[in-house]
Protein backbone atom coordinates (compact mmCIF):
# COMPACT_ATOMS: atom_id res chain seq x y z
CA UNK A 1 0.00 0.00 0.00
CA UNK A 2 1.25 3.54 -0.59
CA UNK A 3 -0.19 4.38 2.61
CA UNK A 4 2.34 7.86 2.83
CA UNK A 5 0.32 10.60 1.10
CA UNK A 6 3.27 13.43 -0.31
CA UNK A 7 2.43 17.23 1.50
CA UNK A 8 2.57 19.73 -1.43
CA UNK A 9 5.44 21.16 0.13
CA UNK A 10 8.45 22.84 -1.54
CA UNK A 11 11.38 20.59 -1.99
CA UNK A 12 13.93 22.35 -0.40
CA UNK A 13 17.13 22.37 -2.80
CA UNK A 14 20.46 24.14 -2.11
CA UNK A 15 20.68 27.90 -3.46
CA UNK A 16 24.48 28.66 -4.58
CA UNK A 17 24.95 30.75 -2.32
CA UNK A 18 28.31 33.28 -2.48
CA UNK A 19 30.03 35.16 0.22
CA UNK A 20 28.26 38.43 0.77
CA UNK A 21 29.51 41.29 -1.29
CA UNK A 22 29.28 43.87 1.67
CA UNK A 23 31.18 42.19 3.82
CA UNK A 24 33.21 40.01 1.96
CA UNK A 25 32.36 36.73 3.96
CA UNK A 26 32.99 38.59 7.43
CA UNK A 27 29.77 38.71 8.65
CA UNK A 28 30.33 42.00 10.14
CA UNK A 29 30.61 45.37 8.94
CA UNK A 30 32.81 47.91 10.04
CA UNK A 31 31.15 50.67 11.90
CA UNK A 32 32.68 53.89 12.85
CA UNK A 33 33.60 53.03 16.72
CA UNK A 34 32.62 49.27 16.32
CA UNK A 35 31.67 46.34 14.10
CA UNK A 36 28.74 46.32 13.13
CA UNK A 37 26.68 42.93 11.95
CA UNK A 38 26.22 43.14 8.44
CA UNK A 39 22.54 43.63 7.60
CA UNK A 40 23.01 42.61 3.70
CA UNK A 41 23.28 39.06 4.57
CA UNK A 42 21.85 38.70 8.07
CA UNK A 43 25.29 38.57 9.49
CA UNK A 44 26.24 35.14 7.99
CA UNK A 45 28.58 36.18 5.74
CA UNK A 46 26.51 34.69 2.96
CA UNK A 47 24.28 35.37 0.35
CA UNK A 48 22.21 33.80 -2.40
CA UNK A 49 24.20 33.61 -5.59
CA UNK A 50 21.27 34.85 -7.72
CA UNK A 51 21.12 37.71 -5.42
CA UNK A 52 17.50 37.60 -4.40
CA UNK A 53 17.10 38.25 -0.32
CA UNK A 54 16.89 35.35 2.07
CA UNK A 55 15.02 35.38 4.91
CA UNK A 56 16.60 34.46 7.99
CA UNK A 57 14.39 31.49 8.09
CA UNK A 58 15.51 30.89 4.87
CA UNK A 59 19.08 31.57 5.21
CA UNK A 60 19.77 29.48 8.11
CA UNK A 61 18.21 26.51 6.15
CA UNK A 62 20.29 27.41 2.44
CA UNK A 63 23.27 27.53 5.17
CA UNK A 64 22.37 23.69 6.59
CA UNK A 65 21.97 22.05 3.11
CA UNK A 66 24.97 23.58 1.71
CA UNK A 67 27.18 22.77 5.39
CA UNK A 68 25.55 19.26 4.64
CA UNK A 69 26.75 19.06 1.26
CA UNK A 70 30.44 20.29 2.68
CA UNK A 71 31.04 17.84 5.06
CA UNK A 72 29.74 15.13 2.82
CA UNK A 73 32.80 16.22 0.48
CA UNK A 74 35.14 16.30 3.77
CA UNK A 75 34.06 13.10 4.89
CA UNK A 76 34.81 11.78 0.98
CA UNK A 77 38.45 13.68 1.54
CA UNK A 78 39.43 12.23 3.91
CA UNK A 79 38.46 8.50 3.00
CA UNK A 80 41.75 6.98 2.67
CA UNK A 81 41.88 6.41 -1.14
CA UNK A 82 41.16 2.35 -1.81
CA UNK A 83 43.65 1.34 -3.99
CA UNK A 84 43.88 -2.39 -4.76
CA UNK A 85 46.39 -4.70 -2.79
CA UNK A 86 48.68 -4.29 -5.89
CA UNK A 87 48.66 -0.64 -5.73
CA UNK A 88 51.77 0.46 -7.39
CA UNK A 89 53.72 3.52 -6.86
CA UNK A 90 54.27 5.37 -9.53
CA UNK A 91 57.19 7.41 -8.47
CA UNK A 92 57.09 10.33 -10.42
CA UNK A 93 60.33 10.34 -12.13
CA UNK A 94 61.22 13.65 -13.55
CA UNK A 95 64.17 14.84 -14.83
CA UNK A 96 64.30 18.49 -14.45
CA UNK A 97 64.73 20.07 -18.01
CA UNK A 98 68.55 20.84 -18.44
CA UNK A 99 67.57 24.87 -17.53
CA UNK A 100 70.14 25.64 -19.58
CA UNK A 101 69.08 29.60 -20.50
CA UNK A 102 71.07 30.01 -23.71
CA UNK A 103 70.72 33.56 -24.89
CA UNK A 104 73.92 33.69 -26.77
CA UNK A 105 74.81 34.70 -30.09
ZN1 LIG B 1 27.46 40.54 4.64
Amino acid sequence: MTGKRRLPSFKKTALELVQCPLCRGRAITKGVFYELPCERCNASGWVAASGEDLTLEELVTQLSLNLKGAMQSIEQLKKPQASGPGATYQGSNRRGAGGTNYTGD
